[in-house]
């Protein structure tokens, strides 16, 4: 599937792409998907799960990720430890 933005992959993702794209979200080299709504406590990043982004603070979804997202180049172990400091948060 390819759209102006380049290939994407849709959901269901696998749990290896779950991590990868958690890791991209919570990178700071890169704008994360965040909910169009805007949230007062800030929390708009989305979350990836095997059914697609979820937002924290409300019923909005996504089912589709850039794949470039999904290959995101950080070490499965950082990106779970950084996705539990996330879900702390
Ligand atoms: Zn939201």
């Amino acid at each position: 599937m390819t759209t102006a933005h380049g290939a994407m992959i849709l959901a269901p993702f696998t749990a290896e792409q779950v991590v990868h794209l958690n890791g991209y979200q919570l990178s700071s080299e890169m704008h994360p998907f965040t909910c169009p709504t805007e949230h007062p406590d800030g929390h708009r990043v989305l979350v990836a799960t095997l059914h697609g982004w979820v937002c924290p603070d409300c019923a909005y979804d996504q089912s589709w990720a850039h794949i470039f997202m999904a290959d995101w180049p950080h070490g499965p172990s950082n990106c779970v430890s950084a996705l539990r400091e996330a879900r702390r948060g």
